[in-house]
């Protein structure tokens, strides 16, 4: 069931039931009260990641708080999702606009992987979050991706669960269609590897395609910028393998 796009929805913290009580942020109050526009009686979605989505009314607005109770579950929880997207962070705005689009394409863990072209020094984790947050309150998803720690590529995949297929998104991979080999996995436990601007050295290369988890995969015959291989990636994923 695809959720309700017209009506706004809202990352909220607090445990939502039969008529909780919801007092949003001032940020998230002055969005609320000043943008929108929104007053007493009005009625948006909330949700907290845990409790599936809600329907809430706005019990109260004053100037700058307002509060909301819960009053009818409109989709419950979903089970979180498995796909594990493992990139080279990229500089800041293209950084937010691929993590914003991997939530919506149907991440489960977003991974930051350093590698040895990799430009983005710092991966700031707020702010990752803060998008996770912002492409679910914009598309409905309920079940937020977790962010891991950055991570080497080595150190990634010294411990990599073997019964996990890394889709290796590979600039130098032969022949430009992906699908045979998408079509060929087996696992339904899933990852995805989108390398830096700078795409992957050739000992990183080598390095992925010694292990038996990995499958190289082409996107095309073009070489796309790593922000639009990503979303490239996960459509052709969630189409062969995943939960399209
Ligand atoms: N600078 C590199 C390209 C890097 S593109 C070069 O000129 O070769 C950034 C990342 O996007 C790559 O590491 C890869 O993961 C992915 N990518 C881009 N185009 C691709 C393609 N045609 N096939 C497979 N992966 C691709």
């Amino acid at each position: 069931m695809r959720a309700n796009h017209r009506m706004q929805r809202l990352f909220v913290e607090a445990a939502l039931g039969e008529a909780a009580e919801i007092e949003p942020n001032p940020k998230q109050a002055h969005y609320l009260l000043n943008v929108l526009r929104l007053r007493a009686g009005a009625e948006l979605l909330v949700f907290n990641g845990h409790d599936g989505e809600w329907l809430a009314g706005i019990a109260e607005a004053g100037k700058k708080r307002l509060r909301l109770v819960a009053r009818a579950q409109t989709r419950p929880q979903p089970p979180a999702a498995d796909l594990v997207y493992c990139f080279a962070p990229l500089k800041q705005g293209r950084l937010d606009y691929m993590v914003q689009k991997a939530v919506e394409m149907g991440a489960g863990h977003l991974q930051p992987v350093l590698t040895h072209h990799t430009q983005a020094a710092r991966v700031p984790r707020h702010r990752l979050e803060a998008n996770v947050v912002e492409a679910a309150e914009q598309c409905g998803v309920l079940a937020l991706p977790t962010v891991g720690e950055p991570l080497g590529l080595d150190a990634l995949l010294a411990g990599w669960d073997a019964a996990r297929r890394l889709v290796f998104c590979d600039e130098a991979a032969e022949g430009d269609n992906p699908l045979e080999a998408l079509q060929a996995i087996a696992e339904r436990r899933l990852a995805l590897l989108v390398g830096p601007e700078g795409g992957f050295s050739d000992a990183e290369r080598a390095r992925l395609a010694a292990m038996p988890s990995v499958t190289a995969i082409p996107l095309g015959p073009r070489i796309l910028r790593a922000d639009t291989a990503a979303v490239a990636a996960l459509a052709l994923i969630q189409a062969t393998v995943g939960d399209w």
